[in-house]
């Protein structure tokens, strides 16, 4: 097994021209701060080691997962048999012709948001107090105040297997928190958003009244959590029924299991209050389904990713 471990790193380095981390604690990478160790691990800084670093693992078949901010996803106690690529290959360009700006997948959602801000470009104002990169905001289409990012993106370049590919926005099929990335596990290496001139003045007082609504909601900056655990639900007609209203008629603010606990001023958001485990969040979030099942005969689907741990490989 060491043989198998120091055979890939010597590849992975010939190869992507850095070094491989072996052994690298996930709660470190997640908002959640939960999650055992992944066999390995890379921090893409740049396009070209993001590619290099996928090219890699298909080559040698080794298990793979990219992560953005890890701002979705519940790492599994057991870590990661495989290789974790951390995207944070960052960058953004402006093109005035046609007031479109392109940002590279491992670019801060924050730092997409100040660039428009500074720059007086509207339309990307829900975006603010969203966690994470634009990668992981594509893939899963995020939003807020009934607003996605699919809405203004233009185009975009993806990675499917070796094969670099521009597409058009039609290509996503954006739904609610969802896209073409997700289903059929493409990767993004850069997105073009269309947006509009504004005053930079109007736009920044935007974005102050966003952070100041999601305050009045959210548990304060710095909890660990994932954001809202589980999807809202679309009824027949199109609406949403959100889902943090049925969990909060089912009584599941305050729930604990182990140091995971439902925060008590949004019944959907689970908090990790010190040392909890993968294990805690999963056994309160079955508890919350259930007892939204109960009560409102709904099964709720969740937001948050659980990574497992895939069997070893070496
Ligand atoms: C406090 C808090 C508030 C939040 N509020 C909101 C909200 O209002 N609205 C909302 O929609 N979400 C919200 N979230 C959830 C989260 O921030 C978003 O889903 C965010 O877009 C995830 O981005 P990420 O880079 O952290 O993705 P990660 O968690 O790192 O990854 C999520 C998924 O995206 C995939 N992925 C990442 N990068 C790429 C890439 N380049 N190519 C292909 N796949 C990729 C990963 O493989 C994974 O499956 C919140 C989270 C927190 C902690």
């Amino acid at each position: 097994m060491k043989e198998k471990v120091q055979k890939i790193n010597r590849l992975f380095e010939l190869f992507v021209g850095r070094p491989l981390q072996s052994d690298v604690s996930l709660k470190e990478y997640s908002t959640f701060r939960i999650g055992g160790k992944a066999d390995f691990f890379f921090e893409a800084q740049n396009l070209s080691e993001l590619r290099q670093a996928i090219f890699f693992a298909l080559d040698q078949s080794l298990p793979f997962y990219i992560i953005g901010g890890g701002s979705n996803i519940l790492f599994a106690d057991e870590g990661y048999r495989g290789l974790i690529i951390k995207n944070s290959s960052k960058g953004i360009s402006f093109f005035p012709e046609s007031n479109e700006v392109e940002a590279f997948s491992g670019t801060k959602l924050i730092e997409l948001v100040e660039f428009c801000c500074e720059s007086g470009l509207a339309g990307l104002e829900f975006l603010a107090g969203i966690p994470g990169t634009v990668g992981g905001a594509i893939w899963g289409n995020a939003g807020a105040f009934g607003r996605s990012i699919g809405d203004v993106v233009a185009r975009a370049l993806i990675l499917e297997k070796y094969q670099e590919r521009e597409v058009a926005n039609d290509f996503f099929a954006f739904g609610y928190r969802t896209s073409r990335l997700k289903e059929k596990g493409y990767f993004l290496l850069s997105t073009r958003f269309r947006l509009e001139r504004d005053d930079p003045e109007a736009i920044k007082r935007r974005v102050k009244e966003i952070l100041a609504l999601r305050r009045l909601k959210h548990p304060p900056e710095g909890t660990a959590s994932a954001g809202s655990y589980f999807k809202n639900i679309i009824l027949p007609d199109g609406q949403k029924l959100a889902a943090g209203l049925l969990l909060d008629q089912a009584g599941v603010k305050g729930l604990k299991c182990g140091e995971a606990m439902v925060y008590p001023g949004h019944a959907n958001f689970i908090i990790n209050i010190g040392q909890a485990t993968a294990s805690d969040v999963l056994k309160l979030a079955n508890e919350m389904k259930s007892r939204v099942k109960e009560k409102f005969g709904v099964e709720l689907e969740e937001e948050v990713i659980y990574l497992e741990a895939t069997a070893s490989m070496l």
